[in-house]
């Protein structure tokens, strides 16, 4: 049937999903990224966009069920289709779903989660009846065959991403006779349709491996700050052991370990930035195993714990009250014990110091409290 889009320009946005995953290993679009599958952030930003007033999420038969859990969560107008045999004839099956009223498509892939709002506006605001998001290729280019090696040309090379607008009739007549690509743009410059390219962007990846979801996580940027707070009595006859150096004082701190309130308080940090139990669910005060434990080497287990969890730590700052001995001379090689402890430059370790002034308990020198601040960003679980 044919649409005029001038006169009925209702926007619909087709998710495509039904691959079986086969680099991947399982159904892709419904692997979990972030507590939902890649399709829900897949058509998120249609669901958010005012423009767009209609879903079609095409995916397998046996994932209707969640398909139509994700439209619901959306909160967007929407169909679940079942998809085809072929990227292409999942296309048609979304296609066909559609009402009359809707005068142009958007067509996009469930296995790129990480559309921009900006990329989106982008390519509703460009003007023809193929809006394809390109980026320009870096990388030599060699063609690897039994024969030999080829080494391309790229110049005028483009990377073509999703989505990709189509003028509703158009998207039509280009699968009228059913034909198979690796994607709609593809057809549409077949057919000698007017293509209009605007950029894309590096972080609209297409997930293919598991390997990728780790990657979307570095280039999305999942940041968490965690903080952490210890202090422990200073008592004679006690080691006083800060940030893995032992300093000179008549009096120690008091503890099951070696009582190191910085560290404490950094593992805190560590752990309540990957959301993990905090210090004393991992290594219990009661524990014989941790009598005097070197609490640097405590550092380090929680750094493998947090990695364990998918965490990096990235940065770490540590606040310390003590009235004396001073900070200051030991400072280096405490932000370098902690550095190795935690796998980072010394660059990215901060250690200050103040005194309470003579106030309260910790400025009469009673005992040494600890504050930090440690940054972790989402990497890959490691067993
Ligand atoms: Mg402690």
């Amino acid at each position: 049937m044919a649409v005029d889009s001038k006169r009925n320009p209702e926007i619909a946005a087709l998710v495509v999903g039904a691959g079986s995953g086969q680099r991947f290993g399982r159904a892709k679009a419904f692997a979990s990224w972030r507590g939902e599958p890649l399709i829900y952030w897949a058509a998120r930003p249609f669901a958010r966009n005012t423009e767009v007033e209609r879903l079609v999420l095409v995916v397998r038969q046996e994932d209707v069920d969640p398909a139509e859990e994700v439209l619901r969560r959306l909160g967007k107008p929407g169909i679940v289709a079942i998809g085809g045999a072929t990227r292409s004839a999942s296309v048609r099956r979304g296609l066909a779903a559609l009402p009359p009223s809707v005068g142009r498509v958007l067509v996009h892939d469930a296995a790129r989660p990480n559309v921009s709002d900006s990329l989106l506006a982008r390519v509703l605001a460009a003007d023809g009846a193929c809006v394809l998001p390109a980026l320009e290729v870096h990388d030599a280019l060699h063609r690897v065959t039994a024969g030999g090696v080829d080494v391309l040309d790229r110049t005028g090379v483009m990377r073509i991403q999703t989505p990709q607008l189509f003028d509703r009739t158009l998207l039509g007549r280009l699968h009228a006779e059913e034909p198979e690509a690796a994607d709609d743009g593809a057809l549409a410059i077949a057919d000698g349709a007017s293509v209009q390219f605007v950029p894309g962007e590096e972080g609209n990846l297409k997930v293919t491996t598991a390997q990728d979801l780790a990657w979307l996580d570095r280039i999305s940027g999942d940041v968490r700050v965690g903080h952490g707070f210890d202090v422990h009595r200073l008592v004679p006859g006690r080691r006083l052991v800060v940030c893995g150096v032992e300093l000179p004082s008549d009096r120690g701190a008091l503890g099951h370990s070696d009582a190191d309130a910085a560290c404490h308080a950094l593992m805190d940090a560590v752990l309540g930035a990957a959301s993990l139990p905090d210090i004393g669910y991992h290594f219990p005060p009661g524990d014989p195993r941790y009598a005097d434990a070197d609490s640097i080497g405590l550092l380090a287990r929680v750094r493998a714990l947090a990695a364990a969890a998918g965490w990096v730590v990235m940065h770490a700052d540590v606040t310390i009250v003590l009235e004396s001995p001073r900070i200051g001379p030991h400072r280096d090689e405490m932000r370098s014990r902690l550095a190795r402890a935690l796998d980072l430059d010394v660059s990215a370790v901060s250690v200050k110091a103040t005194t309470a002034e003579g106030l309260g308990p910790l400025g009469e020198g009673d005992g040494i409290a600890a504050w930090a601040v440690a940054t972790l960003r989402a990497g890959e679980p490691q067993d």
